[in-house]
């Protein structure tokens, strides 16, 4: 195995190939707050890659609600159980990767779901955790917190998926990082399955090969954001690119929302994958959990987050998602208003602060009829 860097988990590690970076990773920041776990992504990109034969079940993008939806089920305790104790001194992890953890004769710490896994995509769906004992308008017990979690590949520095694959047929593009599957080299030994944690790869029985999120590549070549982003209703999405933290651009949007202001972290990095989708934390959910799920830098993050409001700087930023299809390698703000910007300096879009507010008379003037929403 080689050692390589890896800056999620502040420390060097090991991995089956040697550090190699693209030139440059595609990346992306969702906002886990204003999620409300609609769908429309889900079926955005269902409706464009997978609704093939043998595709059925899967969900390249999947929504589900945290702490008890999973897809497949228990894709993530299952992995953090066999993964065993996960310690952090600060910001370094001193618990095993899933390649440091792997038995003999295995690349990857992994498992293999079942078909039933697979069966119950919104299994858990808007099941809270916690009590709290009274509110405002009842008596008796209230059920406190869940959030909900969408998620893609995440195009990883180091995937397991690329890792186990004993035909080598995954590869991570070297002009934007994204993870492919060559479809014409699989054999569908399905370790790419067993490896990734994340559970982002998919047999498909009819073909007898794997498939995964390809990121919309095709859009992405052309500078568009993936159709789960463009159609979130949400706008919880921006994708971009993103550079190691000394390498770190502020006016790259990606950078400076997890390097800059560390507002946006990484899903599980104790794995050490180094995933490339980036998470702003939910700001209402018991900080013991979102430590295990985005690591140390959570409570920074969530302090962050909730003082955004009263930054201009920040609160712009953040009202660029969702706001264009092109993507916005570049960002700036101006006044009360955020600018999203072409590598090349060119607006792209401008959001202001505040939406313009117009006054309209009570009677249409053209067809003299009484605009009845107007008080
Ligand atoms: Fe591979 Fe899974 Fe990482 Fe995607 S999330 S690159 S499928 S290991
Ligand atoms: Fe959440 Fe956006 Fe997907 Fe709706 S479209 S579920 S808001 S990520």
């Amino acid at each position: 195995m080689a050692r390589v860097g890896n800056w999620q988990i502040g420390r060097d590690m090991s991995y089956w190939y040697p550090e190699s970076r693209p030139q440059r990773q595609f990346a992306a920041v969702f906002d886990i707050n204003k999620c409300i776990a609609c769908q429309t992504c889900t079926l955005a990109c269902k409706t464009t890659w997978t609704s093939g034969k043998g595709q059925e079940y899967m969900l390249w993008n999947n929504v589900e609600s945290k702490p008890y939806g999973f897809y497949p089920l228990a894709w993530d305790v299952k992995l953090l159980d066999r993964l065993g104790p996960q310690k952090w001194e600060g910001g370094r992890y001193e618990g095993r990767t899933i390649f440091e953890a792997a038995g003999s004769g295995e690349r990857v710490l992994g498992w293999r779901p079942e078909e039933i896994d697979y069966a119950h995509p919104n299994v858990g769906e808007d099941d809270c955790a916690g009590e709290i004992e009274t509110g405002a308008h009842y008596s008796g017990m209230h059920q406190a917190w869940f959030y909900y979690l969408a998620r893609i590949c995440n195009h990883c520095t180091y995937p397991a998926c690329l890792a186990s694959c004993p035909r080598g047929s995954i590869y991570k593009r070297p002009e934007d990082g994204i993870v492919l599957l060559d479809q014409e080299r699989c054999r569908g030994y399905q370790e790419c399955v067993k490896a990734c944690p994340y559970k982002k790869v998919f047999y498909n029985p009819m073909t007898g090969t794997s498939e995964k999120c390809i990121a919309c590549y095709p859009k992405v070549e052309q500078q568009l954001q993936p159709q789960c982003f463009v159609n979130c209703i949400g706008k919880i999405r921006l994708a971009g690119w993103i550079n190691r933290p000394h390498e770190a651009r502020p006016e790259n949007p990606v950078d400076y929302l997890v390097h800059v202001r560390k507002l946006a972290l990484p899903l599980f990095p104790q794995f050490g994958l180094e995933p490339n989708i980036y998470y702003i934390p939910p700001v209402h959910v018991p900080l013991p959990y979102l430590r295990q799920m985005f690591g140390p830098g959570v409570d920074a993050a969530v302090a962050a987050y909730r003082r955004a409001g009263s930054d201009p700087d920040l609160a712009g930023l953040l009202s660029l998602f969702g706001s264009s299809e092109q993507m916005m390698p570049r960002w700036k703000r101006i006044g009360d208003a955020v600018l999203g910007l072409s590598e090349d300096n060119r607006e792209v879009c401008r959001v202001p602060f505040r939406e313009p507010k117009r006054v309209l008379p009570m009677i249409d003037p053209k067809s003299g009829a009484y605009r009845t929403n107007i008080p």
